[in-house]
């Protein structure tokens, strides 16, 4: 199948509700625009040069997120034009976000990302190291981020009832800082969790956002 049937089929399985972000690392421009042709705009990657390449190239319509590992020091790269940063893990990341986009003028949506899954080499923040962000002066200061939800990954296994209670885990993590931080604030309505193997699964678990790769453009040659 082509990438415009597999998009429409994964659109179908998910429904109306749940958003649908294609994930194009590694992929070529011409894959992208396939996509977009057939009408979809929203595309996330994890390497932020790769990103920048790509937002330059291809149409200025597209909403661009950033799902991978973010280094300080390559913020500035994406500040002017990311739609969402799904990785925020860590109170200096943040730090850096919000002083980027002072600078360019905009106000950017940021999820927290959350250790959920078994391995280590996972990144993410705890419950409570969140808690202490969220309450922290530096953060209640910042004007320029808003935080609109949450991320995780699940571990990387077979066995569907770990995966599935790594997710209510996630849930459960996004229901407590709703009601202790984010009561009054409807932006505050994301759940973004499930990739190409484990999001059926995420989407019965209370997921917003679905990051589908592989399912939409076939395998990542190896880098
Ligand atoms: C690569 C990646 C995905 C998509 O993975 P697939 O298995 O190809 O669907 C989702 N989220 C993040 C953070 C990724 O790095």
């Amino acid at each position: 199948m082509g990438i415009a049937e597999n998009i429409e089929q994964i659109q179908n399985t998910i429904g109306e509700e749940v958003k649908l972000i294609a994930i194009s690392k590694t992929q070529p421009d011409d894959a992208i625009r396939e996509a977009y042709r057939s009408g979809h705009k929203i595309f996330g990657e994890n390497k932020v040069q790769e990103l920048a390449n790509k937002a330059a190239d291809l149409p200025d319509d597209i909403e661009w997120h950033m799902v991978g590992h973010l280094q300080t020091n390559k913020v500035k790269h994406i500040a002017p034009f990311v739609g969402l940063i799904h990785s925020v893990d860590r109170l200096k990341l943040l730090r850096y976000i919000n002083k980027e986009a002072r600078k360019t003028d905009r106000v950017i949506d940021c999820l927290l990302q959350f250790h959920i899954a078994e391995e280590e080499s996972k990144f993410g923040l705890d419950l409570q190291e969140a808690v202490s962000l969220l309450n922290s002066r530096d953060y209640k200061e910042m004007q320029n981020i808003r935080i609109t939800g949450v991320m995780g990954m699940a571990t990387f296994t077979e066995t569907h009832s770990q995966i599935r209670a790594e997710f209510k885990q996630l849930r459960q993590i996004f229901n407590k800082l709703k009601s202790r931080f984010f009561e009054d604030a409807p932006y505050f309505k994301e759940i973004s969790m499930g990739m190409s193997h484990d999001y059926k699964l995420a989407i019965e678990e209370g997921s917003t956002m679905v990051r589908i790769g592989t399912a939409i453009f076939g395998e990542r040659k190896p880098q």
